[in-house]
């Protein structure tokens, strides 16, 4: 079982921040702004890749709904989500990474160059 299906399971602990039937939010263990929370199906679901649009439906209106409840639907926040070696995915299970509560900067193309990735 792979570690976030652990975490719908509640044999891991995480922080959670909101959960209906469907989806979970919790607070990522190792943020990288003032709210770092990730968004997940309880149903497990590799990557992107394999999502379906009736799950991403859901999805959708599951992150609106967090951004209200943690009140950064006005400020702004980004939506992430890794896919696959290139992507930088660590966790094969698919979610969301939601970033907010400062001003994001954009610090890995902020000064790239397309010719450098060739
Ligand atoms: P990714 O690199 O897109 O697969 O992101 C995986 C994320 O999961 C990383 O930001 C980790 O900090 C986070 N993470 C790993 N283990 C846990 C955990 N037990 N609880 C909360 N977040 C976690």
């Amino acid at each position: 079982m792979c570690l976030f299906c652990k975490i719908v399971n509640k044999e891991i602990p995480a922080n959670i921040v909101l959960e209906n039937k469907n989806f979970l939010a919790f607070h990522d263990i190792n943020p990288k702004a003032p709210v770092h929370i990730l968004t997940i199906p309880k149903l497990h679901v590799d990557s992107f890749n394999e999502v379906t649009g009736e799950t991403m439906a859901g999805m959708t209106a599951f992150i609106q709904e967090l951004v209200k409840e943690v009140e950064i639907d006005t400020s702004g926040y980004r939506v992430i989500s890794n896919v696959g070696d290139n992507g930088g995915q660590e966790v094969k299970h698919l979610h969301f990474h939601i970033l907010g509560g400062a001003k994001l900067k954009w610090d890995h193309f902020s000064d790239a160059d397309p010719k450098d990735f060739l």
